[in-house]
């Protein structure tokens, strides 16, 4: 696994490729995670539109349709999946089909949806052919877009839906139930993992579990409004 800082230098490197010169850094030498401040002339739309052709990586040459996001551009909290599947792959839109219901019947329960206060997004943009897991040198290509759109919307809280999401954005190789009931740091933004809604379908003990995590999200999003 390459260090973060490597993840840093990429999103600089993909941002100028982007926007060019016009880029601002504030670095916060005291903190004791990675601090970015980049400042661009963009909004979400605008950088969806820049980025959605997309070919830096194989799976831009394989996949139906970029699936970069969807919901609120000023959401407070934002999901993070690992990847488009089969259905969001068609659509264009992610966690869609019976996970992407479910979904949404979490988020009503903590009186939300995928208009309100909540932006939807995958690490990867594309699908990974047959569903594998995202190589590293793919989530290492794509991850610089996911932290824009961070910058971009400004959530107080991120949560990572799946082992592999967790895995991927805090870079580890840990079990999810270890990953579980700690606020982690994802480049200064508290990051939550939590189970995917498909998990969710296969096996409903985990239902409990997911649900005293959403609590401890909206305790949280209520405490840092
Ligand atoms: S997965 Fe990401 S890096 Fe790869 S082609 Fe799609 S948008 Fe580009």
């Amino acid at each position: 696994m390459p260090p973060r800082t490597d993840n840093v230098s990429r999103y600089l490197r993909q941002t100028k490729e982007l926007f060019g010169d016009e880029l601002y850094l504030t670095i916060q030498p005291q903190s004791s995670s990675p601090s970015l401040d980049v400042d661009f002339n963009s909004n979400l739309s605008a950088f969806e539109q820049e980025i959605c052709t997309c070919q830096k990586c194989p799976l831009g040459q394989s996949r139906n349709k970029f699936v970069f996001g969807v919901g609120d551009p000023k959401a407070s909290l934002l999901l993070v999946g690992e990847a488009p599947g089969a259905t969001e792959d068609e659509i264009g839109e992610p966690f869609v089909g019976r996970a992407g219901k479910l979904l949404d019947k979490i988020l009503a329960a903590i009186d939300r949806n995928r208009q309100k206060d909540v932006f939807i997004c995958n690490v990867m943009k594309c699908r990974p052919p047959n569903n594998r897991d995202p190589l590293r040198t793919e989530v290492d290509e794509c991850e610089p877009y996911l932290l824009h759109q961070i910058h971009l919307i400004k959530p107080k809280l991120i949560v990572a839906l799946g082992r592999v999401a967790g895995q991927t954005l805090l870079n580890v190789d840990k079990s999810l139930k270890s990953l579980r009931n700690t606020f982690h740091d994802y480049h200064g933004t508290p990051l939550m993992v939590t189970y995917h809604p498909a998990a969710l379908l296969r096996n409903q003990d985990l239902k409990r579990p997911t649900w005293e995590d959403f609590k401890t999200i909206k305790d949280f999003l209520e405490q840092n409004k």
